[in-house]
């Protein structure tokens, strides 16, 4: 039998460059999480706490603020349309899931539901003609009518395939 023994350098080599080749090349992954808080204008916070100049009629920068005082921005989607648009969610105490992206605090939602009288409520907008769904405010799908918010509590019952 022939000895190989002179290329085994040759291998360590290859497998030195096939383990470093990997982590230049992979993206980061975003991190799912669940946010407790509540709506901010993101703008006004900076302003009240680092004294940020803002102009006049600033548009408002919608994010969360959690109940550990942090802060992420809303990317706007078709989940959270609402978020932007219902300002009766501003007073809502919620619990928010979605992606954060890795190196930012830009926050995609994928889920909304509330906090009342200490249970957890799912949060959805509801046409009673069509006993159809939405995501966001705005008239149903089906006869245009206005589609109206929902907020149920999610308990055993709720298990049951909603309306
Ligand atoms: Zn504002
Ligand atoms: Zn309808």
């Amino acid at each position: 039998m022939r000895n190989f023994n002179w290329l085994s350098p040759f291998f360590i080599v290859l497998v030195l460059l096939m383990s470093g080749a990997k982590p230049a090349t992979e993206v980061p992954k975003p991190k799912d999480v669940e946010l407790h808080g509540k709506i901010v204008c993101l703008a006004e916070e900076m302003h009240t706490h680092y004294k940020v100049e803002l102009s006049g009629e600033h548009e408002h920068l919608d994010g969360v603020k959690t109940k550990d005082g942090k802060y992420y921005t809303f990317l706007r989607t078709s989940l959270s349309e609402a978020l932007f648009v219902d300002k009766r969610l501003h007073e809502k105490d919620l619990i928010i899931n979605g992606r954060v992206f890795p190196k930012t605090q830009l926050l995609e939602v994928t889920r909304i539901r509330s906090i009342r009288d200490g249970v957890v409520h799912e949060l959805y907008y509801y046409c009673d003609t069509c006993y159809i769904r939405a995501v966001a405010p705005g008239n149903c799908d089906c006869c245009q009518a206005p589609v109206v918010l929902i907020e149920r509590p999610l308990n055993v019952d709720s298990l049951i395939p909603s309306p």
